[in-house]
């Protein structure tokens, strides 16, 4: 699976890549989305969709 990775300075905590893949992102102390990659989220989340839905183009996918 790829890894997600965030423009923190692009995010604008919209929450969106959150409520798609909550095993995969959360927000950090500061409203912005950060990757935690839970157990699971390789089945669950579809990556290339929440890449496609955060409208500030703020995730970016690394290929492992
Ligand atoms: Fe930030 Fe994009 Fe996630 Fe919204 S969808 S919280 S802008 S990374």
């Amino acid at each position: 699976m790829p890894i997600p990775k965030i423009d923190k300075e692009k995010c604008i905590g919209c929450g969106t890549c959150v409520s798609l893949c909550p095993l995969v992102f959360d927000l950090d102390e500061e409203g912005k989305a950060k990757v935690i990659m839970q157990t699971g989220a390789d089945e669950k989340c579809d990556l290339k969709n929440v890449v496609e839905s955060c409208p500030q183009e703020a995730i970016s996918l690394e290929e492992k």
